[in-house]
């Protein structure tokens, strides 16, 4: 690598885990060229939020609805969300269903534990706090999103190189950073129907055992999965949901066998109407893992033919489902007015163990980790992502790897 300029990095992933490397990279004084390759329309990978360009009012958190810290010593990167009021403080009420009804009001299960924060507006305003916190500290990031980064080599001149689907070459820098399994994982073979893993394949020809024993590890990763049904009620038949005494309501094991859900996010929106996201189980999310849902990201990628009969069946199973379970509290609750879709995480947590966390740096390849699957305080959630992202930053920054102010 040159010594007479600042190392670059590219960043495939700005969900919270890329994001937040980006974020303290900057904050650190890491003033070198920083690149972020997303394939989604913005930042914010599973916690993201829905929107639409016909309705602005709209925002749907289809994924992750809030965060919670568990540490004492929170992560670096919260203080400044909270005082950017790009996160605020969740205050709504968590219930867990036990069984077919036994429902215990502000009992939490373990994503509920700790300090809860939202997005404010939005989760996706979390990594587009981290992102202005980065553009605060330091020169602007590169940021490509609808580009999905498809094939990954080293080039003649040792420097990373970031191809799309066909073959062009979309960026060249000194480090890689993975915030995200897909081009590590076999599960982009069976997803894409790719020969080989992409990350594998470039890997073979470098001949670095850390790095190979980081991939084989995360090759081995099982992921949760979750078919979310999305469903907007208009502001009159809001009112009966905005009523409700609980903001957010889980399934312990027995409930979620009961009724296939892992879980229901009641999601007022300001002009009155109300948002209900229910989650499935795993166990109900793996026997329909083909069902993507039309309106799905992974739809529009994959240009998947509509399956309009498989779909609708299970939109109705999950209708039915929270009807059912939420009849008790919900006087004459119907789904069927509402404008309802599906949306398919294929990988929506990950099942510990995870990637160590000394593997998360490979410097004799200049490739790093970072995201939820790292082990550590916060694993398979926001925290651990934020934390990655925090972790790998300073392991960059003291490695020698890439230059920023002493600390
Ligand atoms: C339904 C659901 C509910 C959840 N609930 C909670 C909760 O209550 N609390 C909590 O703390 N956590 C929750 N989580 C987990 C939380 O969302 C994740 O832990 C966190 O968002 C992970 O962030 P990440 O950066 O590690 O990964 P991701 O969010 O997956 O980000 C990776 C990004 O990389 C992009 N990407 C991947 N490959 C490529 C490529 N080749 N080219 C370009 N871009 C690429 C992806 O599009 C994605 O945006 C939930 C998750 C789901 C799915």
């Amino acid at each position: 690598m040159p010594r007479s300029r600042a190392a670059s990095v590219a960043v495939i992933g700005a969900g919270v885990g890329g994001c937040a490397l980006v974020a303290q990279l900057r904050r650190r004084g890491f003033r070198g060229p920083l690149s972020l390759w997303e394939t989604g329309r913005g930042p914010g990978g599973r916690a993201s939020t829905r929107r639409s360009r016909s309705d602005p009012a709209l925002a749907i958190d289809h994924g992750s609805p809030l965060l919670n810290i568990t540490a004492e010593a929170g992560p670096e990167l919260l203080a400044p969300l909270l005082a950017g009021e790009w996160i605020t403080p969740w205050s709504g009420l968590m219930a867990l269903l036990e069984g077919e009804s036994k429902l215990h009001i502000g009992r939490p299960d373990a994503l509920g534990l700790g300090a809860l924060y939202a997005g404010r507006g939005g989760m996706d305003h979390l990594c587009r706090g981290l992102l202005t916190l980065a553009e605060a500290a330091g020169p602007s990031v590169q940021a490509h999103y609808g580009t999905l980064i498809r094939h990954l080599e080293v080039g003649p001149s040792g420097a990373w190189r970031l191809l799309d689907r066909d073959g062009v070459l979309l960026a060249e820098a000194d480090w890689l950073v993975l915030g995200s399994t897909l081009l590590a994982h076999p599960r982009s073979c069976l997803l894409f129907d790719w020969p080989e893993v992409p990350m594998a394949r470039a890997a073979a020809a470098l001949g670095d055992l850390q790095l190979d024993h980081a991939l084989t590890t995360i090759a081995g990763i099982r992921w949760e999965a979750r078919s979310n049904l999305l469903l907007v009620f208009d502001a009159e038949r809001a009112i009966p949901w905005r009523s409700l005494p609980f903001a957010l309501v889980n399934f312990d094991a027995a409930a979620q066998q009961r009724w296939g859900l892992r879980r229901i996010s009641i999601q007022p929106l300001p002009d009155g109407r109300c948002v209900v996201v229910a989650h499935s189980s795993d166990s109900f999310a793996a026997d329909h893992l083909d069902v993507y849902g039309s309106r799905s990201a992974a739809a529009r990628m994959l240009a998947l033919p509509p399956d309009e009969g498989r779909e609708e069946t299970v939109i109705e199973a999950l209708s039915q489902a929270v009807v059912q379970c939420l009849a008790p509290w919900i006087d004459g609750v119907e789904v069927s007015s509402a404008d309802s879709q599906l949306m398919r995480w294929g990988a929506a947590f990950p099942v510990p163990p995870g990637l160590p966390s000394e593997l998360m740096l490979c410097s004799g390849s200049r490739v790093g980790f970072c995201g939820d699957y790292l082990t550590g305080v916060g694993f398979g959630r926001i925290e651990g992502a934020l934390r990655s992202g925090e972790r790998l930053a300073d392991g960059l920054l003291q490695a020698g790897g890439v230059e920023g102010r002493r600390s």
